[in-house]
């Protein structure tokens, strides 16, 4: 199983600088880390290039046990990762915690799921055999962000690898030294060149999405970045997962709970401190209950804000930019009823903040605000609720909170999003998968499918033979 690689490392240049990290919880530096320059990039595509004949032949079942080995070892150092994660992104300890635990689960997921995985034998011509087979594509690099680093990267890289394909991981520069310490975990439970990290900001990310020897780009982030890798993975060819941006709504119906409404309307937008991919990101609630609810929601707010619960943003440059949205909408002539203030003191703090008054054209409602924010906005009936959620150019998720089996049933028909919550902020059946539609990204970034999009099909039709005749 292990595979000789005879190239030799190439020096680090230097050229690309390095990232210092400070807590956002306290302001203290954390480290710095250097980032990959070209060469190192390259060697890293090459490596896992040269290792991917040796890790594709490795029976199926071999490579699930490499995964919970993979496992074993996040789990092990669990504490350690958790640690490091709240430090570099304020995520609260016992969430990150959970994030480890999450991503060792995916894994021994994908290590069974792997093995079983099928082709289809076809009914073809009584003598002749038909079948299809997946096949591994190469090698695959993995691009992740930083708001639930070990769990999201530990779906992409199990896929990949159990499919047999190798890995060349680039982490989130806001988490790179959690990223680096992820990475020599994997890489010492795994036959060399099988999986690498290479540590960086988006220069490198391009660096690396820009290789020729890379066949699957499977990124998770934002809109904007997602689009930049789509464009590049045209010219080279490579296979792109995205899992993108969201803008997710909430609708809020007439005939439900107002304070129950409004506790799942505070746990989807400030879960995380509102730095959640399906955080909910608009509000729509409706008039006939709209008062009990904004009460409601103003008391469940300033609850959390009191308790604990609400970590700081990942950095400044995060807050700044949620701070922006928040002013352009006041001075757009929204009403901040609890929070819409940047407080003083170290950190990247913000409060958990609620706003109402909110119009479609503002772009707290237009765009995703990845902070504790949830913009309200209310509206005259159920219908209007769904025509304004439909409105967007993102497609990620959305939620009802409905007694109506009309209502539930026809938001789960007519939001074009790729999942649809009734009756809960979050939640869902383990396999459940979907695609993001829109702006949100494109295939399947999760769940058994994610294992389709790691390898490619191949379809064998086999005929029966003429032999030749014997000579007497
Ligand atoms: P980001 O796109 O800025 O960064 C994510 C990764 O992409 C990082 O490793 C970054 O260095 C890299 N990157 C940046 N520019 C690149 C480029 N030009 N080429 C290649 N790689 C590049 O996103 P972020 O700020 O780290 O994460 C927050 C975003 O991620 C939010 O929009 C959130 O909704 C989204 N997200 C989505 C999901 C999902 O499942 N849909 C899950 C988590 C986060």
């Amino acid at each position: 199983m292990t595979t000789l690689v005879p190239q030799a490392r190439p020096g680090h240049t230097g050229d690309t600088g390095s990232i210092t990290i400070v807590d956002p919880r306290s302001g203290e530096i954390v480290g710095s880390v250097d980032e990959a320059d070209r060469d190192e990039v390259g060697y890293a595509v090459d490596r896992a290039r040269q290792a991917f004949p040796g890790w594709s032949a490795t029976a199926p079942a071999e490579r699930g046990t490499a995964l919970h080995r993979l496992a074993d070892a996040l789990v092990g150092a669990a504490d350690e990762l958790a640690a490091l994660n709240e430090r570099e992104t304020g995520k609260l300890l016992g969430d990150s915690l959970g994030g480890v635990m999450a991503g060792a689960s995916t894994l021994r997921q994908y290590a069974e799921l792997g093995p079983v995985h099928r082709g289809t034998s076809l009914l073809g011509n009584r003598d002749a055999a038909d079948w299809t087979t997946p096949e591994p594509y190469g090698v695959v690099a993995v691009v992740t962000p930083w708001n639930d680093p070990v769990a999201v990267a530990c779906g992409l890289i199990g896929a990949a690898l159990v499919m047999g394909n190798t890995v060349v991981h680039k982490p989130s520069e806001r988490c790179p030294h959690l990223g680096v310490r992820f990475g020599e975990l994997l890489e010492a439970a795994l036959p060399s060149g099988v999986f690498q990290t290479v540590s960086g900001g988006g220069q490198v990310g391009s660096l690396l999405t820009e290789q020729d020897g890379v066949d699957v780009v499977a990124h998770v982030g934002s809109s904007v970045t997602g689009r930049k890798i789509a464009r590049v993975a045209a010219l080279t060819g490579a296979h792109v997962v995205r899992e993108n941006g969201g803008n997710d709504a909430l609708i809020v119906d007439a005939d439900v709970d107002p304070v129950w409404a409004a506790e799942q309307a505070a746990l989807g937008s400030f879960a995380n401190a509102g730095q959640i991919c399906t955080s909910v990101e608009r509000i729509f609630v409706h008039r006939d209950i709209a008062d009990e609810f904004l009460d409601a929601l103003v008391a469940e707010t300033k609850r959390w804000n009191d308790a604990g619960r609400l970590g700081p943003l990942v950095d400044r440059r995060l807050r700044d930019e949620v701070d922006a949205q928040v002013r352009a909408a006041l001075d757009a002539g929204a009403t901040a009823l609890v929070g819409g203030q940047v407080p003083d003191g170290a950190g990247s703090w913000y409060p958990a903040t609620v706003l109402t008054g909110c119009r479609p054209s503002m772009e707290i409602m237009t765009e995703e605000t990845f902070g504790p924010v949830a913009p309200v906005s209310v509206v005259d009936s159920f219908d209007a609720a769904i025509e304004a959620a439909v409105n967007d150019r993102y497609g990620l998720a959305a939620t009802v909170l409905t007694g109506s089996l009309v209502h539930a049933n026809r938001a789960a028909r007519d939001l074009p999003v790729g999942t649809v919550k009734i009756n809960a902020a979050f939640g869902g059946a383990p396999g459940g998968a979907a695609q993001p539609r829109k702006d949100s990204g494109s295939g399947f970034g999760y769940g058994p499918e994610l294992l389709d999009e790691m390898s490619l099909t191949k379809v064998v039709h086999q005929g029966v033979p003429v032999l030749r005749k014997a000579v007497s």
